[in-house]
């Protein structure tokens, strides 16, 4: 039994955190299992090494203590390039040249835009104007050095797994019960950025294995995100974790305590001399046992 909490370092941890690392921390102690960190930086434009040293830092202070080395996934890219080379050989990816503003543009002009699920935090679906693309304007485009993301072809995918037998997919959920797989809800994600040989998507797969995670413990906020993952761990012959997306915390107003909206952080807490019993009152809960 080994779980994990898998923070960003882009900013302070707040109660959100906190209370989802308690999650990992609880499911691992009563197993008897392991529970482990892991420090997602591969976005050097965001994270930070402050916040890196603040999180191992307030997870001490609050009593969630680790087990074994905190993985740093800035120091692992070569395991993501393996397996992107894997997906390409199978291929499942095809290269995208548009913009953000390019595909926004397009979303806004289809008169059949794809609706995000409400509340969903993710970007909307990818279109697929490079999907189109002719091959001889792909490699020529290519071979002038324009730059250009890897994304997943969701059809390709479901056509590769049908044929071994392995379709339809599903994952299981202590929240959510079986759920089955569905490749169009976040539809042909980013697997490789134009600056950067992985994504949040590739490298938590790869890392949940090579890590021998058992069971994924996060947010609800990121289901759709494991539509992606169950498809990547299938293709990949990755194993599969059980999951566990518990529901976020809100704020008094109802809204979700995301550090972006300012939510206070364990960091300012501590600053103004709250205890990690206090801290851990404000989430409903009491400290974890010291065993
Ligand atoms: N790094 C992600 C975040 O901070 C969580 C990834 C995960 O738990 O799979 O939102």
């Amino acid at each position: 039994m080994v779980t994990r909490f898998a923070p960003s370092p882009t900013g302070f941890l707040h109660l959100g955190h906190a209370y989802s690392a308690r999650m990992g921390f609880d499911a691992a102690r009563a197993e008897h299992g392991r529970f482990l960190v892991r420090i997602e930086d591969i976005d050097r434009t965001r994270c930070r090494p402050l916040f890196v040293d603040a999180i191992l830092s307030d997870l001490q202070f609050l009593g969630l203590s680790w087990d074994g080395e905190v993985r740093r996934q800035s120091e692992h890219l070569a395991d993501y390039e393996r397996a992107l080379a894997q997906l390409d050989e199978l291929g499942v990816l095809y290269p995208c040249f548009c913009t953000r503003a390019e595909i926004a543009e397009e979303i806004a002009a289809a008169q059949s835009a794809p609706q995000q699920e409400p509340g969903s935090d993710s970007p909307p679906r990818y279109p697929g104007r490079c999907k189109r693309l002719d091959p001889a304007l792909v490699a020529k485009r290519i071979s002038d050095g324009n730059g250009y993301a890897l994304r997943l072809h969701t059809e390709q995918v479901q056509a590769i797994l049908s044929a071994k037998g392995m379709w339809p997919l599903t994952f299981r959920d202590r929240h959510h019960g079986v759920v089955p797989v569905d490749p169009q809800l976040l539809g042909d994600v980013v697997l490789a950025r134009k600056e950067l040989k992985t994504s949040y998507h590739l490298a938590v797969v790869v890392d949940d294995h090579l890590q021998g995670v058992t069971l994924v413990t996060r947010g609800a906020d990121l289901l759709s995100s494991t539509h992606v993952h169950r498809q990547l761990q299938a293709l990949l012959s990755l194993t599969e974790p059980a999951y566990s997306h518990h529901p976020l915390l809100t704020d008094p107003d109802g809204s979700r305590l995301a550090k972006r909206r300012g939510s206070e952080s364990i960091r300012s807490l501590r600053e103004k001399g709250l205890t990690a019993d206090e801290l851990w009152a404000k989430v409903g809960l009491r400290s974890p046992a010291v065993l």
